[in-house]
Order: structure tokens, then sequence, then C-alpha cells
């Protein structure tokens, strides 16, 4: 019997109705595991109903309720960290350590939640007339929708729904089709935390639920997480709607290594950042500027390492590296490397031959490493998201600085130097929204905020941090005045206070 996996909606599971099912695969075996319920226009619109209603009172709950059920999800999440590994690791494929960091770094963000407290806190000027003080606070929106993609099907939802529910929305979560099975244990756990019934609802499905959450008039905002493609769509289609919408997409991530740097330690930094996760992080380097005077230097060092990856199943313990998402997608991945060569590049590691014993129709692929790329190639231009990592060489650091700062995308980039005039420089001129000086991935921490410039993000607020706290709020600026008792009327004045 095929295992079903339904939508949560108002505090419990309920069934897929639509009739459509999308196949959830194990791509370590290639085995179809389960199937998901795609929800049609009206599953989502009982998803949104319920979400109204629960917002009718928790809109208007107390700081100190919500913190509490915060602070007890805080608790259970952080015990049931390797069950929702697990799932991640059965539907994914990533390895069991890389998955236990998704949950890591998500469990930073629901921490930031329980402390909202302060994040809310309002502002207040007190005489700035005579007896008039003006108060800005903060209120919540209503009901609030999060679409996630499905590289970080644990870690991506949680950049969104604990601090949206912490300012006092409500949420529906629709998790990528892929990897559903985190999603539903993330709410079942906020459920056995106390959060009422209706606040935090996951309802899965394909483009019918999207639209659907992107055309209701009781959705109020949408985030979303995924590739350029659909974010820009996202971003159109919901803002066209009247909705408040950040929308974060793809992205071609640079690395900058200078003469002066230490090669060892940017070549390990190039690998981990390059081939961890299989290349499907929005934060893999995927592409490294190296000036000419240490490129081959710097191409023998990662080629060394790279070729050393322990490639299996997330689930054996010794493996490094894991299988690519669908069987289409590691096709897909294999035909830049294929291709590279007859654009110009020098292949110096082919993984696309590669495949695991025992484990043959898992989507697997190696390592890639092409050298010498131009970059009007496919392997530049695209995101690959897969383990293929470009490198592209540079005379100067003006070039080099050019090259990246030509790039459609501006996610994230580093530069790896022992000057550190060199990385100041790096980190004004360069166009990406996430810098990082000798380090490889940054990632903000979840009290500063992650985003994107150009087409990685559509939107002004970058998610999580402070500009989480301000994407789920509105502003109010309330002006007050107090007569005193021995105070005379005024009399009526139709001029503009001088
Ligand atoms: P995707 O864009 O295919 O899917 C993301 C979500 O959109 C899923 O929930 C999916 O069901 C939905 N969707 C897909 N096609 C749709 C359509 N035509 N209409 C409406 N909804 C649709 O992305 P993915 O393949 O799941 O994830 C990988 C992509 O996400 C990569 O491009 C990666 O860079 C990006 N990503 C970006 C960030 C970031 O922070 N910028 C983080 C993680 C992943």
């Amino acid at each position: 019997m095929t295992k079903h996996i339904h939508h949560w909606i108002g505090g419990k599971t309920v069934e897929g109705a639509s009739g459509n099912w999308s196949p959830v695969t194990d791509p370590a075996t290639g085995a179809v595991t389960a199937e998901v319920a795609l929800a049609s226009t009206e599953e989502v619109g009982a998803a949104v109903a319920a979400a109204k209603e629960a917002f009718t009172t928790w809109g208007t709950s107390s700081l100190a309720q919500r913190t509490a059920i915060l602070f007890r999800y805080r608790a259970l999440l952080d015990a049931r960290r390797d069950d929702i590994a697990a799932l991640i690791t059965a539907e994914h494929g990533k390895v069991h350590s890389d998955a236990l960091g998704e949950v890591a770094r998500g469990l930073e963000v629901v921490e930031l939640a329980c402390g909202i407290t302060t994040q809310i806190k309002g502002e207040l000027s007190t005489q700035v007339s005579n007896r008039i003080d003006v108060a800005s606070i903060r209120q919540p929106l209503g009901v609030v929708a999060g679409i996630t993609p499905f590289n970080f099907p644990a870690m991506v939802p949680m950049w969104m729904f604990p601090l949206a529910i912490a300012c006092g929305n409500t949420f529906i979560l629709k998790p990528s089709e892929k990897d559903p099975s985190s999603a539903n244990l993330l709410a079942e756990l906020a459920s056995e935390a106390g959060l009422p019934d209706g606040v935090l609802n996951v309802v899965h499905g394909d483009k019918v639920a999207v639209d659907a959450l992107l055309e209701h008039p009781d959705v109020s905002a949408v985030s979303f997480v995924g590739s350029t493609p659909i974010a820009r769509y996202i971003h159109t289609t919901a803002s066209a709607n009247g909705k408040r919408v950040q929308a974060l997409g793809g992205a071609k991530n640079h690395m900058l290594v200078l003469p002066d740097a230490d090669l060892d330690a940017a070549a390990d930094a190039a690998v981990s950042a390059a081939y961890g996760s299989a290349g499907e992080r929005c934060m893999a380097i995927s592409a490294v500027v190296a000036l000419d005077s240490i490129a081959d230097e710097l191409v023998e060092k990662i080629r060394e390492r790279a070729e050393k990856i322990k490639i299996g199943p997330g689930t054996d313990p010794t493996s490094e590296m894991g299988p690519l998402i669908t069987k289409v997608h590691r096709d897909k991945v294999a035909s830049y490397v294929t291709g590279a060569a007859a654009q110009g590049a020098e292949v110096v590691l082919d993984g696309t031959g590669f495949t695991v014993d025992g484990f043959e129709d898992g989507h697997w692929i190696g390592i890639s490493l092409l050298d010498k790329v131009s970059t009007d190639s496919d392997a530049y231009r695209d995101e690959i998201f897969g383990p293929v990592l470009c490198v592209l060489r540079a005379e100067t650091y003006e070039e080099g600085m050019a090259l990246i700062n030509a790039s459609q995308y501006g996610n994230g980039t580093a530069v790896f130097t022992r000057d550190g005039g060199a990385a100041r420089r790096f980190q004004l001129e360069v166009q990406a929204g996430m810098v990082g000086v000798n380090v490889p991935v940054p990632v903000p921490v979840g009290y500063h905020s992650f985003g994107g410039w150009k087409d990685s993000l559509f939107g002004d607020h970058h998610i999580y941090g402070n500009d989480g706290v301000h994407f789920y709020t509105r502003g109010k600026v309330v002006t007050t005045r107090w007569p005193d008792p021995a105070d005379t009327p005024t009399g009526v004045d139709l001029g503009f206070p001088q």
C-alpha cells in the first residue's frame, strides 16, 4: 500500500480530496516511497478559512502567551532533531549530518521568535508638542502564506513561520511537493507545544495551490523562496493582487581568490561550499574567480580535495555527499558537464558516470570541476544546482570584480585574501546581499537578515532578523493629547500647526 502524505489544517490531518497526488522518491534508491496530496483551490480555501478564524484570537493574544508556546516548541524541536533530519534525508537525500545542520539553522529563527518581546517593541516620543505624545506600534497582518523550495525542506519554512506567528499572524505553509514530510512534523510539534488550531497550517500542492494562495483575498502577505523564474512570477502576481510579498530566488555565488590568500584554506572552503549538499544550496559557491598568478596552483589544490569526497546514501554516516533530488535534475546537471568542453572549458573532474554499488537506481552524480570556463557558456550563466564547480580566471582584482558584478544574480559572495584593505574594498564594491571575507557561505545568523540583490530577491524585505519582523507586521502611529484638567479649550483653528 502506498503511503499518503496529507495536509495539516486547523490542528489536524486533513486527507487530500482533490484526487491529485505527486510521487515522493528516496533519491538514494530511486524508489517511490509515498504520494503527497496536491490541494485544489477549494482545499486551499478551507485552510485560509481556518487561518482567518484562528487570527481572530491569535492576533490579539498576549506576547506572554505566544512566547510560552514558542519556548515549548523550541524544546520539542531540539528533542526531535534526529527525527526531523531523518525525514529530510529520506526525501531530499542529503547526508544526516547536513540535515542536522539544517535543523540547527532553522532553530536559530525559532529562538529569535522566542525573543519577539524585544523585537516588536514600539517607540514613544513624549511631549512632541504641548501635551502631545506620539507612539509607533507594529501589528500583525492577518493570514500570511509561505511557499518553500525542496532544498531546505525544514530550514526555509522555519525562516518564515516562527517569526510570522510570533508577530501574531496565522500561517499557511505550502512546502515543496518533492520532500513534504518534515513540514508536517514541524506543524504537529507546534500543536504539541500548545499552538492553537489553525495558527499554523500545511497545505501540500503544486501551481494550483500556489495560485490559489496568490489570488485569495484573505491572504495578506506571501513569503517565497525558490528559483528565480518562479520568484519573479510570485512577486508579480501577489503584488498585482495587493499583497505584501518577499520572493527570494536563485543564485550563482562567486568566490574571488586574491594572490595573497591562504590557498589551502581557500581550496578547503571552495570544496566544502561547492559540493556540500551536492551543490543543492542557494548559497553554494558555484564559481571561483582566481587571479592568474595563483590559478593553476588553486585548481590543483581543489582537485586533490574534491576527488576524495565520499559519495553515498545520506543514511550512511561515512557519506559526505548524497544524491540529487530527482533523476530529471541529475540528467540536467550532467548535461552541463558534457556540454562544457564544447564551450571551451577544461574538464578537470567529470562526475557524470558515477554510481554507487547496490544503489544503481539512485540519482547519483559525482564531482565535476571545470576550469577556464568562459562567461558566455551555459555552465557559467545558469544556476546548475549540482556538484559542479566552475573556475574562471582574471588578470586583476578589477577584472574579477567586474566579472562578479556582471552576474544576473547577487545572493552570496566571498573574497579570500590576507589584505584587509582589499577585503574592505570588496565588501563595499560587490553587488550582492551577503558577503563573506574568508568565509565561503556567509549565511547570516538568525538575528541578522538573509537576502540577495538583483535576480536573487524580488521585494524589499530580506528574510528573518529585523527585516522578518518588519515584513510580518505593519506600522501604526498614534498621536495622543490628554488635556490637563486646568486647560481651557483652544477654540477652532483651520490652519496647520506652526
Ligand atoms: P522552485 O522554484 O521550482 O519551487 C519552489 C516552490 O514553488 C515549490 O513549493 C514549488 O511547488 C512552487 N512552484 C514550482 N513551480 C511553480 C509554478 N510554475 N507556479 C507556482 N509555484 C510553483 O524551486 P526548487 O527547485 O524547489 O528549489 C531550488 C531553487 O530555490 C534554486 O533556484 C535555489 O537557488 C532556490 N533557493 C533560493 C534560496 C534563497 O534564499 N535565495 C534558498 C533556497 C533555495
